[in-house]
């Protein structure tokens, strides 16, 4: 899952895309409005962390001008607590609010469900024969057991089971599981696809041929 993060607080901004990376998510950030909204329409993120208050474009601007375009699931990120900004924030398309100051871990909850939600799966365990994913604990199982997957391998095996039964193609999957900070050798996508298969069994991705993988079951 890729998530873009826009927030002119440095300290903040380092601690939330480090936490998110730390959780295994790709991450891009933006420290501007305007660099915020470029990125965000530039790519398809799975979810955007959006300041209110920024330079050059504030937050509400920047997601009125993605909304034309995009429907990204936003979490708004908000200093004030004013109930007439979380009617503003619908009003405008936003999709869920944390009120700073906020703990991490109330950021990696909301960021889950959002993303789940997006998916249109309510349940937080995606059963697929034996294996079972749990997007809430970030765990996987199969036949009761617990598989250790790296954060790259378990990105890909949930991204192919939101979308079970469906095709996910090579390219999706780069603009999902991987960010702009990644450099070429760790984007082997068949290398993690392979080491998913000694862990998962060789048949639990299939490979379309020229055209990207599916988990069905
Ligand atoms: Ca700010």
């Amino acid at each position: 899952m890729r998530v873009l993060v826009v927030e002119d607080e440095p300290e903040l901004l380092r601690v939330l895309a480090q936490s998110l990376r730390e959780t295994g998510y790709a991450v891009d950030v933006a420290d501007t409005g305007r660099l915020g909204l470029a990125k965000a329409l530039a790519w398809d993120y799975d979810l955007i962390l959006l300041d209110i208050l920024l330079p050059e474009l504030d937050g509400w601007q920047v997601l009125t001008a993605l909304r034309k375009q995009k429907a990204t699931p936003v979490l708004i990120l908000t200093a004030r607590d004013a109930i007439d900004d979380r009617v503003k924030g619908l009003d405008c398309g936003a999709d869920d609010y944390v009120t700073k100051p906020f703990d991490l871990s109330e950021i990696s909850a909301r960021v889950r469900a959002l993303i789940r939600r997006a998916a249109g799966k309510a349940d937080s365990r995606l059963e697929i024969g034996a294996v079972v994913v749990d997007t809430a604990r970030r765990k996987i199982t199969r036949a009761g057991a617990d598989i250790v997957l790296t954060a790259r391998e378990y990105a890909i095996v949930e991204l192919l089971a939101l979308h079970r039964g469906n095709l996910v193609t090579k390219s999706q999957i780069y603009d999902h599981i991987f960010d702009e900070s990644d450099d070429t050798l760790s984007n082997l996508v068949e290398v993690h696809v392979s080491n998913v298969r000694k862990k998962l069994g060789k048949d639990f991705i299939e490979t379309r041929r020229g055209m990207g993988y599916v988990v069905n079951g």
